[in-house]
């Protein structure tokens, strides 16, 4: 039985309340650990920690000893990935196929890219005759990194990277479902040679050592990725001190496809951008919308995709969908596959638990599910579900496409599929969305902004976005000779 604590000032450290929290692994129902239920009084120590390290050698350190512990993060992740995949694919109940190629490489790219960042970094210059002035970047200080379930260390890297080459001491809380790849990136910290303090971590639930962490007065930005409602409160919370804030947040993130798309590629990609991660990524196009000479045939090869799935053993190689994240989820998700039928939709396939065999038949498992049939602006149809569960619905012509597409009050992402690339720009540009896909999803250049609009969430992270965030400019002007 694994035990996870907090990780304060460059150690272990036991919940100061006694409390614990099971840990159950969603794909058997099973109990494998317990981690640390954190209070005001741990986050209270870690930010203390934290400070004590932006008092220390933390705060001379230059670009290029930062930028090298970055380089060396990467490289511990590296040495431990098979160590890492394993562990992310029990806690979320995902493919260990796809925590070994998406999760801890990705993970590893997010350090490595924001050294390289750091190291090419430009500072700007202003001269206007009688006078020049130069921008300093200043780190924030301490730094709250809140993050989910849905792809644990490949988000906290996401923050943890550019928070620290810009010079923060952070304080992590991971989601209480799955703590286990954070505490082993804190061991990597130190394994690496950060200075104690640099980086902690708390355990422990939202309300409490979530909402104690953004609450804290010594807290000078919060990088929140989450759902919607949670970052409401989030942003409420952080408000009246005036934190720098970010929030990633929902989506309900619509595929589009034209009558001229390139038919097998984009069966293949918006299948993979429904069920990928068993729908569980703020990413996933969950709303097909499909030009309706298309649409029958369409369907039917979607529908074939899903029902094609292997579901079951995420340690199996040729498994595509392991278990959702926990009972309670798969019973929230559920609940939409009833309302889709109250709401008059038809389940084209899935709809149901697959039966699989023990230790797998108590796990949290839901089949790849298409709904037809249903109107646009349904609950189905309109709110976030997270889950391996699409609808469909058919559209004449582009005026219309994109009419559906903006009907939600998410703008996370989007995709469009089509061999016409002049329509392609034109719908790019007003769909609303951060983020639009052509003939592609989940294709990521770290150097691009990322976030989202509408209730998806507020300001960019993502290659200069996310240096400029975990920062504060400040102009030096000087009177020239
Ligand atoms: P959640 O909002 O329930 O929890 C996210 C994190 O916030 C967890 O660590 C949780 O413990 C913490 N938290 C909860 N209440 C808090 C509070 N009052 N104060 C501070 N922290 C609090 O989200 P989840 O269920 O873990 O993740 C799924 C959601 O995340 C989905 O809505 C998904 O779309 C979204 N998401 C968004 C992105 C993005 O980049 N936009 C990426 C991944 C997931």
């Amino acid at each position: 039985m694994q035990e996870f604590k907090h990780w304060i000032g460059g150690k272990p450290v036991d919940p100061h309340s006694a409390e614990w929290i099971d840990k159950v692994a969603p794909a058997t129902a099973q109990r494998i650990g317990r981690l640390a239920r954190g209070d005001a009084t741990d986050v209270a120590r870690a930010v203390d920690a934290a400070r004590a390290a932006l008092a220390g050698p933390w705060k001379d350190c230059g670009d290029e000893e930062r930028a090298s512990l970055c380089d060396r993060i990467a490289s511990g992740i590296e040495a431990r990935s098979d160590e890492l995949a394993r562990l992310e694919s029990e806690d979320t109940g995902k493919p260990l196929s796809l925590a070994r190629a998406v999760d801890i490489p990705r993970a590893v790219s997010n350090f490595r890219f924001f050294a390289s960042a750091l190291r090419q970094r430009e500072e700007s210059f202003h001269h206007m005759g009688t006078a020049f002035s130069y921008t300093l970047r200043r780190p924030l200080g301490v730094v709250a990194l809140i993050t989910p379930w849905n792809l644990p260390l490949y988000l906290l890297s996401w923050k943890a990277a550019p928070a620290l080459a810009m010079g923060n001491a952070i304080v992590a809380k991971p989601s209480e479902l799955t703590p286990r790849s954070a505490s082993v990136l804190a061991s990597i910290f130190n394994e690496a040679g950060a200075p104690a303090g640099v980086f902690n971590l708390v355990h422990g639930y939202g309300p409490e050592a979530g909402q104690a962490l953004v609450e804290h007065p010594d807290v000078a930005g919060v990088s929140f990725t989450g759902g919607t409602k949670t970052g409401a409160q989030v942003a409420a919370t952080a408000a009246s001190s005036f934190k720098k804030l970010s929030l990633e947040l929902g989506g309900k993130n619509p595929s589009v496809v034209f009558a001229d798309c390139d038919f097998d590629t984009t069966v293949d990609g918006v299948a993979r951008a429904a069920f990928l991660n068993q729908g569980q990524i703020c990413l996933c196009g969950s709303r097909i919308l499909v030009e309706r000479p298309l649409v029958e045939r369409f369907t039917a090869a979607l529908v074939e995709r899903a029902k094609a799935m292997r579901i079951g053993d995420p340690s199996d190689a040729d498994t595509n969908l392991g278990a959702l994240i926990s009972q309670e989820h798969r019973q929230r998700v559920e609940s939409y596959i009833a309302l889709a039928r109250d709401e008059g939709g038809k389940i084209l396939c899935g709809g149901g638990r697959p039966e699989l065999a023990a230790p797998f038949c108590d796990g949290a498992f839901v089949e790849p599910t298409v709904v037809g049939g249903l109107p646009i602006d349904c609950r189905t149809a309109t709110e976030e579900i997270f889950g391996p569960m699409a609808t469909i619905h058919a559209f004449e012509g582009e005026k219309e496409a994109v009419e559906m597409a903006n009907s939600v009050r998410y703008g996370l992402s989007a995709s469009v599929w089509t061999q016409d690339l002049e329509r392609a720009h034109r719908v790019a540009a007003v769909l609303e969305a951060g983020l639009v896909w052509v003939n592609c999803w989940l294709v990521r250049d770290l150097r691009v902004p990322f976030g989202g609009v509408k209730e998806s969430g507020v300001g960019r992270e993502g290659g200069r976005w996310s240096l400029e965030f975990f920062s504060e400019a400040k102009s030096v002007c000087v009177k020239a000779g």
